[in-house]
């Protein structure tokens, strides 16, 4: 039986399975995320020790994504500076000569979503996760949407609001970008306390749907996605999700003429099923395409 190796390589963690070709999860392991000399060699032990067949990666980025760059499958301009410039698909797959294939950890999402989730059929799909960071991956035409680079939702501009204490937000990059102002850390700076903490009706919670409503706006008006899929940290607080549902249909102000957006918003802007695996779910699909591409080779 073939194996597919799976990373989902995040800021703070890596998560590690390894799959058949069916989808059964054999085994999983998850590390934390420290430089990439203490990081890499046991995940390749692990991976080794699978001997798997194929790897799929979903990684934090940006990310070099152009196979024709010598570059291919680094990190590029992370502000994590141990991974900054890193080639982590080479460093993963080192000697062996297994197919292997890397997209962004939101991307990956998206594809599990669309394949195995709570956007099974749809062919164009946005999933955005808001947690320490923002990011959002795309999937337009049954494709994930890669181009000059891949989508950088989470830096997306935004109309600060009028009540936001702080309203240039926090990235060190951009003022007035999503992730500057809506990831869970800006969201607990705008109210004293750690977000988790914060009852229901608190105020930043009006700002923080602003935020979103506006960012799936911007969203519905230029990939007109079927669906939009809010996971991550933040969007645990279920009631977020009335909150920008509302503020979506008042900023749109009627102009779509959807009836998914009109009349069932609330299957429309919906959490992932996968969560919190779905970037893992998805390096593994990933992978698996990877190893079908390989396969379809003539020998
Ligand atoms: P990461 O992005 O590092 O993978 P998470 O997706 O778990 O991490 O997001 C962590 C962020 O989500 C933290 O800023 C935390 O305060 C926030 N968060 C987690 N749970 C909630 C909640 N129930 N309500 C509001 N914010 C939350
Ligand atoms: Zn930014």
């Amino acid at each position: 039986m073939k194996k597919i190796g799976a990373l989902e390589a995040g800021g703070t963690k890596m998560v590690l399975g390894v799959f058949d070709p069916s989808g059964r999860e054999l085994e999983r392991l998850t590390l934390p995320t420290q430089t990439p000399e203490e990081t890499v060699p046991p995940m390749r032990a692990f991976f080794d020790r699978h001997g798997v067949d194929a790897l799929g990666v979903g990684s934090f980025g940006p990310l070099e994504l152009n196979p024709a760059s010598p570059a291919f499958g680094a990190i590029t301009s992370t502000p994590k500076l141990a991974w900054r410039d890193y080639p982590l698909l080479d460093a993963l797959r080192g000697d062996r000569d297994i197919p292997c294939a890397l997209d962004t950890d939101v991307n990956a999402a998206v594809l599990a979503e669309a394949e195995l989730g709570a956007a099974q059929g749809l062919t164009d799909v946005v999933y955005v996760t808001v947690g320490t960071g923002v990011g959002g991956g795309v999937l337009s035409g049954g494709r994930l949407v890669h181009g000059l680079l891949h989508p950088e939702v989470g830096h997306m501009l935004l109309r600060p609001h009028a009540d936001d204490p702080n309203p240039r937000g926090v990235c060190p990059y951009h003022d007035c970008c999503l992730e500057g102002l809506a990831a869970g850390p800006a969201l607990g700076a705008r109210a004293g306390a750690d977000a988790r903490t914060l009852p229901d009706d608190h105020p930043a919670f009006i700002i923080e749907a602003d935020y979103l409503a506006q960012m799936c706006v911007n969203l519905i008006v230029t990939l007109s996605p079927q669906r939009i899929l809010l996971g991550g940290g933040v969007m645990q607080r279920r009631a977020l999700f009335g909150m920008v549902r509302r503020r979506v249909l008042e900023l749109l102000n009627g102009y779509v003429q959807a009836d998914a957006l009109l009349n069932h918003i609330d299957t429309m802007i919906v959490p992932p099923a996968l969560f919190p695996v779905s970037g893992l779910v998805g390096a593994y699909l990933l992978g698996k395409r990877a190893l079908q591409a390989r396969d379809a080779q003539p020998a």
